[in-house]
């Protein structure tokens, strides 16, 4: 079977800073893959870049048969590809609800709406409990789950996960990471990049260890756990 996502010598630039230098890699259906690395390896820029939010300087990414390589990021989420960006990012002076309509944006489809709220709010009953309530209000650990719900409105088929338990208390990046297994077993595949390497390794099938924007280890998450590299990137990291 084709794979979900494939993505060919793919690179990011920042004017000069070469963030992203030729990765390929390939995602199927129903995986969990982690993308691991220390600080400024290029894991953001990979992501930001996959769903158009920064340019792609060259490479080809192609989704679901699609070559989505230079599409502007509205048209992905429709097409089943969202990334829940890192540092939350929910708009304060918006409700909880409406940050939530603004992850269907560009969803035509209005049964698939609907299915999208309840799915959300089964998922994330605090957030149907303050559904009217100023983001901006919330704990740190409710705004990332309103993060990752606005990005399930749009019914990715692929879910991007840029450093979901960033910050969080213990007990909540636990749930974070069952939320994951549990998208996973309601059909999502997803791609997540996590400083928290131990859950990372727990969760996932398979993952990539990035430094200085290419990939120096991939492999199932059990040859990754007992890779040299993947230690040695962590050291002096927080
Ligand atoms: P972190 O966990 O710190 O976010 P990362 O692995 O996600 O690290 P990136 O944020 O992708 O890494 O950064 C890769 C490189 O690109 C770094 O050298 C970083 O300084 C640089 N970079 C990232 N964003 C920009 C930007 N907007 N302008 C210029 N350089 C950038």
């Amino acid at each position: 079977m084709a794979p979900l996502l494939s993505v060919q010598s793919f690179h990011v630039h920042y004017g000069p800073v070469q963030a992203v230098r030729g990765i390929d890699f390939e995602i199927r259906e129903g995986e969990i893959i982690a993308l691991l690395g220390a600080n400024g390896a290029g894991k953001s820029s990979t992501m930001n870049a996959l769903v158009g939010l920064v340019p792609v300087a060259s490479g080809k990414v192609v989704f679901d048969g699609r070559d989505i390589t230079h599409n502007a990021p509205e048209t992905l989420a429709p097409a089943g590809l969202t990334l829940s960006p890192e540092g939350r990012r929910v708009f304060g002076t918006l409700s909880v609800a409406e940050n939530l309509m603004m992850g269907a944006y560009g969803i035509r489809d209005k049964t698939a709406i609907a299915a999208a709220w309840d799915r959300v709010y089964s998922l994330f009953p605090i957030l149907h409990e303050r559904r009217d309530q100023f983001a901006g209000t919330l704990s740190g650990g409710q705004q990332q789950m309103l993060a990752v719900a606005r990005a399930l409105m749009s019914g990715p088929r692929l879910l991007l996960l840029d450093e979901p338990s960033l910050g969080l208390a213990p007990k909540i990046v636990e749930q974070v990471f069952e939320l994951i297994l549990l998208l996973r077993d309601q059909g999502v595949t997803l791609a997540v990049v996590e400083q928290n390497v131990a859950m990372a390794l727990e969760v996932a099938d398979r993952g990539y260890l990035m430094a200085g924007g290419q990939f120096v280890v991939s492999g199932t998450t059990g040859e990754l756990a007992h890779s040299d590299a993947l230690h040695s990137a962590y050291l002096g990291a927080d």
